[in-house]
């Protein structure tokens, strides 16, 4: 850890003006015990986008899924979007830039419109806390953060049109208006009708051992 601190505070010397150094190591510091937001902060400052010298003011989380962070890197005058994981952090682009779909879909997104309108105000995003996700609880049967995706399929996903169990419901029936699926054609007909109505991120709530009245037919998983 200490290693990739000194790397970013010498890289720091050479990225931004002598008197913005105090700034930018303020906000390194801040992150001391993250290495998710070091490895950011590391590829920030070694390669330092459009070579433009101004430190990092803040940085905040837009997605999360699956391990996978979408962060927004906001500067006195800028704003870049990166991919990072523990082990990779990949530069996406300006605010703005166009998205490859995979990346859209990976998230939820439908499209470049709707990403584009959750990047609208990053300075009023939450800022990024490693401790955010410490404290999230998992999905017990497909392991996302509360506020991700489901895996699709997961049971304990709740269908956007009738409230009921997306795996169970007859939805995806009358959506695409047929008795049975068995052809991928439909099934990808469906994830892009589900995307399109809004899919319904995963909240502690929704966990089948979380305190409520009734009953439910999913069974009981683990939370850890
Ligand atoms: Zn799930
Ligand atoms: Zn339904």
């Amino acid at each position: 850890m200490s290693t990739i601190l000194k790397e970013i505070e010498l890289f720091v010397q050479y990225a931004v003006a002598e008197d913005m150094i105090n700034q930018a190591i303020t906000l390194v510091n801040q992150y001391q015990h993250d290495r998710v937001a070091l490895r950011l902060l590391h590829e920030f400052y070694r390669s330092l986008p459009e070579a433009r010298e101004e430190p990092v003011s803040r940085l905040v989380q837009i997605d999360s899924h699956q391990g996978v962070l979408l962060l927004g890197v906001i500067t006195a005058n800028f704003e870049y979007l990166y991919l990072v994981t523990e082990r990779e952090v990949v530069f996406l682009g300006e605010k703005g830039t166009a998205i490859e779909n995979e990346i859209l879909s990976f998230f939820g997104y439908t499209g470049q419109d709707q990403f584009d309108k959750a990047c609208l105000h990053l300075q009023e995003l939450e800022e990024y806390r490693s401790e955010t996700r410490l404290g999230k609880m998992k999905c017990p049967v497909c392991s996302v953060l509360e506020g991700e995706l489901h895996q699709l399929g997961c049971p304990v996903e709740i269908c956007p049109w009738c409230d009921g169990q997306l795996s169970r419901c007859n939805c995806r029936f009358d959506q695409l208006g047929v008795e049975n699926i068995d052809v991928e054609e439909d099934l990808l007909k469906f994830q892009q009708l589900l995307a399109a109505k809004g899919r319904i991120r995963f909240i502690r709530e929704q966990a089948p051992s979380y305190p409520r009245a009734g009953n439910t037919s999913i069974e009981k998983g683990t939370i850890d």
